[in-house]
């Protein structure tokens, strides 16, 4: 198995999704749409492809068929990676099967190559989220210089979302100024103008994102595995509409603890 993604059920879907899709599939979709973007260039100077203005020698197909085949690459692309990601790989229906599953973590995250980290503020806090870092590192060799674990915060797709979003607002606002005949410093004026609004917004998000790691400083000082926060302690090991006690997490995580690291107080200590 290529990677171990570990996230936090608490932390917004989208974010983590975009992330994801940006890390597996932004170099394909760059490499794909740029060739594109070349090839339309090709075919316009070899006049197959039609002029929208014939007063002018401007190619407006590079920008267009490079935007549409990066997006469509960016969401369609198909890595070949094989990952690990629990809320799909791990029944979350069947009690018996989920118990199986969560002992299976063990043998999962030592076959796995790299460990991808899709952190939020929740992440910390949550006990599985920690829990599955700390096993992945007992997996490793003691040796190791490096773990091969990534950290990505999930504001990662965010932030390039928005600066995408900027520089296609940029180009094609410059672009329509010259087909509507505006002077090229209205043009150069007008896409600056709209870029610096979503550059302030992802000045935003910088922010957001030093505030986030002060946040992680202090969840990282104070990690207990008897206080770290598990969906199923929250509920009071109750479903609704369900007369069985829901299996606690904490006890599956202690006996795993134990059973790999000897102790849970040495398993505590590992995030030194
Ligand atoms: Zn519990």
């Amino acid at each position: 198995m290529d990677a171990f993604w570990s996230h936090s059920w608490h932390g917004s879907s989208w974010m983590k999704i975009a992330t994801v899709f940006f890390l597996s599939n932004a170099t394909a979709a760059c490499t794909i749409s740029t060739a594109a973007a070349i090839l339309a260039g090709i075919a316009f100077g070899l006049g197959w492809l039609p002029s929208f203005d014939s007063q002018s020698v401007q190619c407006f197909w590079c920008m267009g068929v490079g935007c549409v085949s990066y997006a469509l690459a960016l969401l369609y692309w198909r890595s070949r990676r094989k990952v690990f990601v629990d809320r799909i790989c791990i029944s979350q229906d069947d009690p018996q099967l989920k118990a199986e599953g969560l002992f299976s973590l063990g043998a999962i995250l030592q076959s796995a190559d790299e460990m991808l980290v899709l952190w939020d503020p929740s992440w910390a806090r949550r006990l599985w989220c920690v829990f599955e870092l700390a096993a992945f590192l007992y997996t490793r060799p003691s040796n190791l210089q490096k773990p091969p674990v990534s950290i990505r915060p999930t504001l990662l797709g965010h932030t390039i979302f928005s600066v995408l979003v900027a520089l296609l607002l940029a180009g094609w606002t410059f672009h329509l100024s010259m087909i509507f005949g505006y002077s090229l410093q209205m043009g150069v004026l007008a896409s600056l103008g709209l870029c610096g609004v979503i550059f302030f917004a992802i000045a935003h998000l910088a922010r957001v994102y030093c505030r986030n790691v002060t946040t992680l400083c202090d969840q990282v000082a104070t990690f207990r595995v008897a206080t770290a926060k598990s969906y199923c302690c929250d509920v009071d090991h109750k479903v609704s509409g369900d007369d069985q006690p829901m299996i606690c997490d904490r006890e599956i995580v202690q006996r795993c603890i134990v059973k790999w690291f000897g102790s849970v107080p040495y398993l505590a200590n590992r995030r030194t």
